[in-house]
C-alpha cells in the first residue's frame, strides 16, 4: 500500500554534523584554555548550544553565536575581541559554503522509493541555509513537500502532515534523530524508522522507543526499500 514517507535532511540524506565537529575542534583549539580538558571545553559549548536552540533555533548562525557565548563563559577574564570574532565567524562560514555531500546510497532509495511511495522533506534550521542545501542536493524534484520549520516537535508534524492532507496510520517519518525525527513522530501518531547516523550531534541524542508497534530501526539507509 503507497504510504507517505516524510525525510529528515540533516545526517539522513546528506552529511552536516561532521562539519560542526570540524568547527567545535578548531574551536577547542583557538579557546587553548589553561585549565579544562577539551571534553569539559566540549561540554560547556554544549549547555550553551542547549540554551541557545532554544531561543534562537537551529544552524550556523546561532552555532556562531553559541561558539561567542561560550567564549565569554569559558574566558570570563578576557572580553571576546574582534580577532576572537573573525576566527568564530571563519569556523561558521566554512559551515555555510560547504558543499552538499550526499549519504552514501541516499539518492537511490529516494528514487526507488519514489516509485511506490510519496516523498516529503521535513527539516529544522535556517531556512535560507536549509533552502540551498535542498537545492544543492538536487534531491528536490523527489518529493511532493518540502518543510523547514524551527523545531521538530509533536506539533510541527501535525501540521505537517495536516497541511499536506496526509493519514497518520499510512505516514512515516524517517530520520537519524530519536528526539528530533521518531519521539515526536510518534507522539504525533505517525510512524517512525530510525536510520542511524554515528555523528549524530550530541543534542538529537536519546534513547530509542522499545515495542512501539510503529518504530523501526533501518541501517543503512538503503534497507528501507525493504521495508517499504
Ligand atoms: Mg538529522
Amino acid at each position: 500500500m503507497r504510504q507517505n514517507l516524510i525525510f529528515d535532511a540533516d545526517d539522513t540524506l546528506w552529511e552536516n554534523n561532521v562539519l560542526f565537529e570540524r568547527a567545535v575542534e578548531g574551536y577547542i583549539d583557538h579557546v587553548d584554555h589553561p585549565a579544562l580538558t577539551r571534553k569539559q571545553v566540549r561540554a560547556v559549548l554544549n549547555d550553551v548550544e542547549r540554551e541557545n536552540s532554544a531561543l534562537y533555533g537551529y544552524g550556523a548562525r546561532v552555532f556562531e553565536r553559541s561558539l561567542t557565548d561560550a567564549l565569554a563563559r569559558l574566558r570570563p577574564d578576557t572580553p571576546v575581541g574582534e580577532d576572537d570574532r573573525a576566527v568564530l565567524r571563519g569556523l561558521c562560514a566554512a559551515i555555510l559554503d560547504s558543499e552538499v555531500e550526499l549519504i552514501a546510497g541516499a539518492a537511490e532509495t529516494l528514487r526507488a522509493l519514489g516509485e511506490r511511495h510519496r516523498l516529503f522533506l521535513l527539516t529544522k534550521g535556517d531556512p535560507a541555509d536549509q533552502r540551498r542545501k535542498i537545492d544543492a542536493s538536487g534531491l528536490a524534484p523527489l518529493f511532493a513537500g518540502v518543510g523547514i520549520v524551527r523545531e521538530k516537535d509533536a506539533s510541527a508534524y501535525r501540521d505537517f502532515t495536516a497541511r499536506h492532507a496526509l493519514d497518520p496510520d499510512t505516514t512515516w517519518m524517517i530520520g537519524n534523530s530519536v528526539r528530533s525525527d521518531v519521539r515526536p513522530a510518534l507522539d504525533a501518531g505517525l510512524g517512525a524508522v530510525l536510520v542511524p547516523h554515528p555523528l549524530t550531534w550530541a543534542l538529537e541524542r536519546a534513547d530509542p522507543p522499545s515495542g512501539h508497534p510503529r518504530f523501526r530501526e533501518v541501517d543503512p539507509i538503503t534497507r528501507l526499500t525493504a521495508v517499504f
